[in-house]
């Protein structure tokens, strides 16, 4: 059944925004040359005049939510930081989390790639508004272009003197850090990310404290993802009701889908958020020639599937949730009926029990479960107990892990049996995958 609040199809289409992406295509975006022809560092030209209290009600103001899958409230999580100026205490840092690795999400990397500069000008300003005078970008390290295109980046804003002693005579100080990741999906978890920053071995840290509280070096420290900072020059240039003018009163602004998989013309697309999957693929040519949906995620693979009944389903944080999912990180990964969900979810199993850092038991030994009883399963070697099996060791993992990988590994397998147990009864009815030797080229 299609949710109640869905969208009505037959309404205007809600047309795409592109602010982040919007000059993507031009040669050589990348540069400060480019960047200044599109308003770059004004936003900090005009934040760096305001006082920093001003910068944080401004983002409050706005509305602006996490982009790195949770959704959190950015400007609250800037108002946690003490905001008065003590010698003595203890220094504030912000450290943006560009470790992006979910399967299937694939929007920080482009965006750094094409416009470096949208990142650093935002990681500037929310140093400023949260009185850090060091911030870092931890970086996956295993995308070299994409470190390469940045430290580039970093040199030129200290030659122009965006970084450094008296940035544009202000009087401000602030020194950023790339810091390139070994290539460990937990490091994305942000108490993970600060333990390797600081040398460790990067595994989560228990929460309470958050980083606001104790973070690097147990010193108070914003952690924000790639997108989220990239966000904050256009809405300090612009204005909050100018970002609220787009999406929804809780979910306001804009934001960068990406579409993947069995779709004809893959890619970012940068639009409010409440767009629909019907409406985006309707940009991205639709489904593949021939095809038609069978599932997808909302927000990467750590996210309930959803089917083709959820094409209507406003995409933001509220009714994603209500209809059972999560926005998570907008990582639309698109599959037709040529996809054994089976195989699908055994793939990404493989990925989580890899990732899993083995700090607490349900996750270190659920997912190696997890992994044995897909792998017979999809052989068409599995029984009806199996079924009951998996959902039994994921209820071990949902809600009982120490951080969210253990959920990111249970949900795309409950939600599969939910939508799709004939498929799963199918295999060991059949002895075999139904799908052999037709399997969809998007899976090993
Ligand atoms: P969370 O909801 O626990 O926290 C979100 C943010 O809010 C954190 O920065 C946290 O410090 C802060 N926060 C929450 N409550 C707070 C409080 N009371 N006081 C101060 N700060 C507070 O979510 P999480 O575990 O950090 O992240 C999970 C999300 O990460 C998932 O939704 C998933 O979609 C996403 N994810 C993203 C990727 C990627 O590659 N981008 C990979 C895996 C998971
Ligand atoms: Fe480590 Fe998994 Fe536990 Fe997270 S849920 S702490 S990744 S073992």
């Amino acid at each position: 059944q299609p949710p109640a609040d869905a969208a009505d199809p037959a309404a205007a289409p809600t047309p795409l925004t592109p602010v982040l992406s919007r000059y993507w295509d031009d040669p050589r975006s990348w540069t400060l040359d480019t960047y200044r022809r599109h308003d770059g560092y004004r936003a900090l030209d005009k934040a760096l005049r305001m006082d920093p209290d001003q910068v944080i009600g401004t983002v409050k103001d706005s509305g602006l939510r996490g982009r790195g899958g949770a959704g959190f409230p950015t400007g609250t999580k800037w108002g946690f930081i003490p905001q008065q100026d003590d010698p003595t205490a203890p220094p504030h840092y912000l450290v943006v989390n560009a470790d992006e690795s979910e399967p299937g999400t694939c929007k920080d990397m482009p965006l750094i790639l094409a416009t470096p500069h949208a990142l650093i000008e935002g990681a500037i300003i929310a140093a400023y508004a949260i009185r850090a005078s060091r911030a870092f970008i931890y970086l996956r390290g295993e995308v070299v272009p994409v470190l390469r295109r940045l430290q580039a980046a970093v040199a030129e804003a200290y030659d122009a003197g965006y970084l450094g002693r008296n940035i544009l005579g202000s009087g401000y100080d602030l020194d950023l850090v790339v810091h390139a990741g070994a290539g460990a999906y937990i490091c994305g978890e942000e108490t993970a990310l600060l333990d390797s920053l600081e040398g460790r071995r990067g595994q989560p840290r228990l929460r309470p404290p958050f980083p606001a509280v104790a973070g690097l070096y147990a010193s108070p420290t914003v952690v924000n993802n790639v997108e989220s900072i990239a966000s904050v020059p256009p809405i300090i240039l612009r204005g909050p009701q100018w970002f609220r003018s787009m999406g929804s009163t809780e979910s306001p602004g804009f934001t960068l889908y990406s579409l993947s998989g069995h779709v004809a013309r893959p890619g970012q697309y940068e639009a409010p958020l409440g767009i629909t999957l019907r409406e985006l693929l309707e940009y991205a040519g639709g489904v593949r020639a021939g095809h038609r949906l069978k599932f997808w995620t909302p927000g990467g693979s750590s996210t309930p599937l959803f089917t083709a009944d959820h094409l209507d389903v406003p995409l933001d944080y509220e009714h994603v949730a209500a209809a059972g999912s999560m926005l998570g990180t907008k990582a639309l990964q698109i599959f037709d009926e040529t996809t054994c969900v089976v195989r699908a979810v055994l793939r990404w199993t493989e990925f989580y029990e890899h990732e899993s850092c083995g700090k607490c038991t349900p996750c270190r030994e659920g997912t190696y479960w997890l992994v044995q009883i897909l792998e017979r399963l999809e052989a068409g070697n599995g029984t009806d107990s199996d079924l009951e099996k998996l959902l039994d060791i994921s209820d071990a993992i949902l809600g009982k892990s120490f951080c969210a990988l253990g959920d990111g590994a249970a949900s795309p397998i409950m939600s599969s049996i939910k939508h799709f147990r004939d498929e799963y009864l199918a295999h060991f009815e059949l002895g075999r995958c139904p799908f052999e030797p037709e399997r969809s080229t998007l899976l090993p």
